[in-house]
């Protein structure tokens, strides 16, 4: 990949530049750099164990302590629309409400924060953990850590630089 394989999308009027086309997913980045402050990089996979876990349409729940680094007790996973949709978009941006990062039923996963090295990092640590409950599901019943405990996690990791997840349309 070189610069100019790079399409710039206007954040405000959405007009697409550059010799090539933008991802089929361009109104996901566009609606999260709309209404999320913090997202200054957002990533989208089709990595195997998240994927895995969108296909359960389930939300990847507290199966180890490193799942509030997302911002809460589980990674929600937003439902199912078409891929390239506004409604895929809505759908996403829903799910993303108070957290770094949401499943897509059937499809994949977008996470977000401060820059690409962070995100990058989250993207890896998010395959990490669903491997975890796909494995641990198929060898028994995992325990799932409650709210409480969470909440004292997530206290635990202001200290690591992983703050709490602002509101939409809310630099706060
Ligand atoms: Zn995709």
């Amino acid at each position: 990949m070189q610069p100019e394989d790079i399409v710039r999308v206007d954040i405000s009027s959405g007009e697409v530049s550059g010799k090539r086309k933008p991802s089929s997913e361009y109104p996901i980045h566009l609606a999260l750099m709309r209404e999320r402050p913090d997202a200054q990089a957002i990533i989208h996979t089709h990595g195997a164990n998240t994927t895995a876990v969108s296909c359960l349409r389930r939300d990847l729940p507290a199966v180890h302590y490193l799942v509030p680094l997302f911002g809460g007790p589980q990674i929600r996973c937003a439902p199912y629309a078409t891929f390239g949709t506004d409604a895929l978009s809505t759908n996403v941006v829903t799910a993303l409400h108070r957290r770094r990062a949401a499943l897509m039923a059937n499809h994949g996963l977008v996470v977000l924060g401060r820059d690409l090295d962070q995100v990058l990092a989250l993207t890896a640590e998010a395959e990490t953990l669903a491997k975890l409950y796909l494995d641990a599901s198929a060898a028994g019943d995992p325990h799932i850590l409650d709210d409480a405990e969470m909440e004292r996690v997530i206290k635990k990791f202001r200290d690591y630089g992983y703050g709490p997840v602002p509101d939409q349309n809310n630099s706060a």
